[in-house]
């Protein structure tokens, strides 16, 4: 028989007792094993680091999915970043974590640091704001992300244009979350139950991309925020609807997301970007799974601003990222985990970023599982 049921307020997600009293309810549902994947690496990072994952009962196998921005931008595009941040009188622009991240040759660390003007920005507004205080510059900002960067990303291009800023550009690899998920249950040994949603992925869009994919693979897609708390109770959502055999999209984080997400973000990406097919790194060509600037902005695309040339690439023969990020390895199973690839020498992008599980695993287990 169940407990009395859990009572949610705002300031319950900072609560540890009711996080236990939800892992009970998950150990009290459980009767078999299930395969639940976190999308998003934030939130693979948050279980971690709340020690969630060493709560749930063993039923509970959670795997680590794809939604990791700096890990699935494609080493063909981090290439072209490298050659045009290479090329005089250029100021390249970026988030921290892809300085680190290796190319076929190098990394956008090594080209800083070999002179070249590589600059850490916080925002792509603050690419504008450079591109205007150096007229006599390019200035080109790697705009990565999912659907959580599209609008500030599309701003810039729009901030550009209305001020006539001429010299900034950006290099786009931008990839949505849905058709990455179509990829991951489409694939052979797929090992995917069900799924929690990146809460603010659908702050933005809205969560009424999901269930035609629930229904079609008949699998439940919860949306779930980053606390402790959103995600116990996203992974008890999807336990229930497992062990029931039911396949709906339910919102466990309805204190930020809605249906039809943010309306306002949405028309700004419509206005700069069409979907496009993307690749993303170590699983390969998704249809329709990015944006690309529309012709009507063409003249802020980096790709055609610079003589860039073929480009080589070369992935490292060890990595396993590729298996990883669609949930059919762990790090762990990596040969080159804590020995080859390290944070401060690493062989692939899950390694280096904030949000990567290789990252989370070397981390928070490091010490507990192999060193
Ligand atoms: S541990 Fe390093 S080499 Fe292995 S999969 Fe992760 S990033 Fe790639």
């Amino acid at each position: 028989m169940s407990a009395k049921p859990i009572e949610y307020s705002p300031a319950a997600f900072l609560d540890p007792d009711l996080t236990l009293r939800v892992i009970q309810e998950i150990k009290r549902t459980v009767t078999r094993p299930w395969t639940i994947m976190e999308i998003c690496g934030g939130q693979t990072h948050a279980l971690f680091h709340s020690g969630l994952d060493e709560l749930l009962p063993s039923e509970i196998e959670l795997v680590h999915g794809p939604g990791c921005p700096v890990c699935v931008t494609s080493l063909e595009l981090l290439d072209k970043a490298l050659a045009i941040a290479t090329q005089p009188d250029v100021i390249f622009c970026s988030f921290g974590d892809m300085l680190r991240v290796p190319g076929s040759q190098k990394d956008l660390f090594s080209v800083k640091a070999a002179g070249h003007t590589v600059k850490v920005v916080y925002s792509p507004m603050d690419a504008v704001e450079i591109a205007r205080q150096n007229s006599d510059k390019e200035v080109v900002f790697f705009a990565i992300g999912f659907e959580t960067t599209g609008p500030a990303n599309a701003s810039s291009v729009l901030q550009a244009k209305a001020l006539g800023v001429k010299n900034y550009s950006i290099l786009v690899s931008q990839v949505c979350v849905p058709p990455a998920m179509h990829a991951i249950l489409s694939a052979p040994g797929n090992r995917v139950q069900g799924f929690l949603a990146a809460g603010h992925v659908c702050a933005v869009m809205g969560y009424w991309e999901y269930p035609p994919i629930a229904e079609k693979y008949k699998v439940p897609i919860v949306v779930t925020g980053f606390d402790a708390l959103d995600l116990a109770q996203g992974i008890l959502k999807n336990v229930q609807q497992l062990e029931k055999g039911t396949h709906e999209v339910e919102n466990a984080y309805t204190r930020v997301v809605t249906f039809e997400g943010n309306k306002s973000a949405q028309k700004l990406i419509n206005e700069v970007y069409q979907p496009c097919d993307r690749n993303w790194r170590g699983i390969g060509s998704i249809p329709m799974s990015g944006w690309e600037l529309r012709p009507a902005y063409q003249e802020f695309n980096a790709e055609n601003r610079f003589e860039i040339g073929d480009i080589h690439t070369q992935e490292s023969k060890i990595c396993i990222a590729g298996s990883i990020l669609q949930g059919m390895k762990k790090p762990f199973d990596c040969p080159a985990f804590g020995t080859l690839c390290t944070p401060d020498k690493p062989l692939g992008a899950p390694m280096v970023s904030a949000e990567g599980a290789c990252s989370a695993y070397y981390k928070y287990h490091s010490l507990s599982g192999i060193k």
